[in-house]
C-alpha cells in the first residue's frame, strides 16, 4: 500500500493558509487516494476583533474572488468586505483625473477590500474544516536537506518530513542560503505608511489613487461601522527620509498632512488609526524549488504594493499548485521530484515576471521623482484616458484576468 502523500506548509500567513485550503480542497476530489496537509506557524492565531481603526486590508481582484468562491470562503467573507465599484486616479494640485468604472469591464465591481484578520480567520476555519492539521504556535528552527525526504526541525527538536514542503514563511534569507537560492532584490527607497482613516458621509464604493509630492496614496473603501461614516484603508508610499517624521506626528497634525495630500473629495478626515510602516522592497527568488522545498507567497515574490497584487498572485498560484499536485498524485508521480512541478514552475515564473515588471512600471510612472511625472504630471493621467489600451492594462492587473 502506498503512503498518503504529505504536504507540509511552513508559515500560516495569508499565503500559507491559502495554499493549505487550495490543496486540501482539491484533495477532496481524489477518489481512493488522499492528501495529508500540515501547516506549521510560529505565532498563535489570534481570535477576537481588532479596533476597526487599526485593521490591515488587502484589495482582492475578481479572479481571487472567484477562487474564494470555489474554496467556499467567499459567502462568509463577502459581507465583511468593502466594494470597489470605481477607481478615481488623480494628481494633487494638478488638473486632470481619470475614472475606471466597473461598467467599463462589464463587471459587478472592480474588486473588493478584505480586512486581513477576517480573511485569515475564514481561511483558517476552512483549512481546519478540510482536515488540515494546524500546528501553532510552533517555530521551525532549521530546514533539513540531509534526509531522503525534505524535512524541518522544530523548536521542540521534532523532525517533520513530507513529500513536499512549501516555504510560506515570508522573506527568510538564511534559509534561502541553506537551499542555495539567491534573491534578486530591488529596494525602492520608499516605505508604505499604512493606516485606516474615517471621513463623514456614506460609503460610495470608490477607491482613490492619488499622486502626491511625497508619493502615491491608495485609499481603499472598507465596510462602514457607523451609518454616517466612511472608513478607508490607506497605503501612502513615502520616501525613507519622510516616513519617521510622518509616524511621529500627533493624530491631529497627521490628519492635517493627510488632508493636504489627499484633498477634500471625501470631506474632512475625522479620525486616523495606528500608523505602521513597511519598507518597500521588490524581491524575486532566483529559483523557487530545491530538493523538495517550494517557495511560495512572499518567500517567492514580494511586489510593490502600488497595484495591490502580492496576495492576489499567491491565491492564483495556490490554485495552480493544487491542480498540479492532484494531477501528479492521480498519475502516480512522486511529489518530491521537480518533474512533477515543472509545468507549475514555468507558468508561475512567466506570471511573476509579468507582474513584477508591470508593478515596477507603475511604481516608476507614479514615483514623485519618476521621469514620466517630471513632465506636466497630469499628462500621464490624461494618457490613461487617451490610451484605452493602457487603461485596460491597468484594469486587467486589477481584475487579475491577464488574458481576459
Ligand atoms: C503595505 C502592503 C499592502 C499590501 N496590499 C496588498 C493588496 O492590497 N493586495 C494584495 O494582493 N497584496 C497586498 N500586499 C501583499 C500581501 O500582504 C502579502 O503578499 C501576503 O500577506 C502574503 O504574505 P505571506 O503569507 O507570504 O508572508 P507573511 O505574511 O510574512 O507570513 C509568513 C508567516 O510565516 C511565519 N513564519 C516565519 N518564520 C517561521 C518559522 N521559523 N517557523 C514557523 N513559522 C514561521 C510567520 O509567523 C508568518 O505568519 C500588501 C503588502 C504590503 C506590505
Amino acid at each position: 500500500m502506498t503512503a498518503t502523500p504529505h504536504i507540509l506548509i511552513l508559515g500560516g500567513g495569508l499565503a500559507g493558509l491559502a495554499f493549505a485550503v487550495a490543496i486540501a480542497r482539491a484533495g477532496e476530489a481524489l477518489s481512493g487516494a488522499s492528501l495529508k496537509v500540515t501547516l506549521l506557524e510560529a505565532q498563535a492565531f489570534k481570535s477576537g476583533t481588532p479596533n476597526p481603526l487599526d485593521t490591515r486590508a488587502s484589495a482582492l481582484n475578481l479572479h481571487s474572488v472567484a477562487l474564494l468562491k470555489d474554496w467556499d470562503i467567499w459567502s462568509s467573507l463577502a459581507p465583511h468586505c468593502g466594494v470597489i465599484e470605481d477607481i478615481h486616479v488623480s494628481h494633487r494640485g494638478h488638473f486632470g483625473s481619470t475614472l475606471m468604472q466597473s461598467r467599463d469591464l462589464d463587471a459587478e465591481a472592480l474588486g473588493f477590500v478584505a480586512e486581513n484578520h477576517n480573511l485569515g480567520r475564514y481561511l483558517l476555519e476552512r483549512a481546519q474544516g478540510l482536515g488540515v492539521e494546524i500546528r501553532a504556535p510552533l517555530r521551525c528552527t532549521s530546514l533539513r536537506t540531509d534526509q531522503d525526504r525534505p524535512a524541518l526541525e522544530t523548536e521542540d527538536s521534532e523532525v517533520l518530513d513530507a513529500d513536499l514542503i512549501l516555504l510560506a514563511s515570508g522573506v527568510t534569507p538564511d534559509w534561502f542560503d541553506d537551499l542555495g537560492i539567491s534573491i534578486q532584490e530591488r529596494p525602492a527607497h520608499t516605505h508604505a505608511l499604512v493606516f485606516n482613516a474615517v471621513f463623514p458621509g456614506r460609503q460610495a464604493g470608490c477607491a482613490f489613487e492619488r499622486f502626491t509630492q511625497h508619493g502615491p496614496l491608495a485609499v481603499l473603501p472598507l465596510p462602514s461601522t457607523h451609518r454616517h461614516e466612511q472608513r478607508y484603508n490607506v497605503v501612502w508610499s513615502v520616501s525613507e527620509t519622510e516616513v519617521d517624521a510622518l509616524i511621529d506626528l500627533s493624530d491631529e497634525q497627521f490628519c492635517g498632512r493627510l488632508q493636504e495630500a489627499f484633498g477634500w473629495r471625501l470631506g474632512a478626515v475625522s479620525a486616523v488609526g495606528r500608523r505602521s510602516q513597511w519598507p518597500l522592497v521588490r524581491s524575486l527568488a532566483s529559483e523557487q524549488w530545491r530538493a523538495g522545498f517550494l517557495l511560495v507567497g512572499n518567500a517567492a515574490h514580494t511586489l510593490h504594493p502600488v497595484a495591490g497584487q502580492g496576495l492576489n498572485l499567491s491565491l492564483r498560484e495556490a490554485d495552480l499548485l493544487a491542480k498540479t499536485l492532484i494531477a501528479a498524485v492521480t498519475s502516480g508521480q512522486p511529489l518530491s521530484r521537480i518533474s512533477s512541478l515543472r509545468g507549475y514552475l514555468t507558468q508561475v515564473a512567466a506570471e511573476q515576471q509579468f507582474l513584477a515588471s508591470s508593478t515596477d512600471l507603475l511604481a516608476t510612472l507614479f514615483n514623485p521623482r519618476g521621469v514620466l511625472l517630471d513632465s506636466p504630471r497630469n499628462a500621464s493621467l490624461a494618457l490613461l484616458d487617451l490610451l484605452p489600451g493602457a487603461r485596460a492594462h491597468i484594469a486587467r492587473i486589477g481584475t487579475g484576468y491577464r488574458h481576459a
